[in-house]
């Protein structure tokens, strides 16, 4: 099962970010660049702050892995921005 990054939208992350027993997933999202249980819990940043400076630098492939082909930042960044609002 495929995870989506609360940070950035990518939709293809192995783990789920976040669990009740065990926190982080020390994950790192491939497309930002945000790890589950170390930039939140011993960096202290929240998804959004993170967001913010992701989309800022241009929302650009942080991973060494190869990006996917059809990797559309701009499409998964509004995914998760209009979600968001939504909920507020
Ligand atoms: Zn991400």
């Amino acid at each position: 099962m495929k995870h989506t990054c609360p940070v950035c939208g990518y939709p293809d992350l192995r783990d789920a970010p976040r669990s009740k027993r065990s926190g982080g997933s020390y994950e790192i999202c491939p497309s930002c660049g945000f790890q589950f249980g170390v930039t939140d819990d011993d960096q202290g940043l929240s998804y959004e702050q993170w967001r913010e400076t992701w989309r800022e630098g241009g929302m650009k492939w942080s991973s060494e892995q190869t990006k996917p082909a059809n990797w559309n930042p701009a499409a998964q960044f509004a995914r998760i921005a209009g979600a968001k609002k939504k909920k507020r």
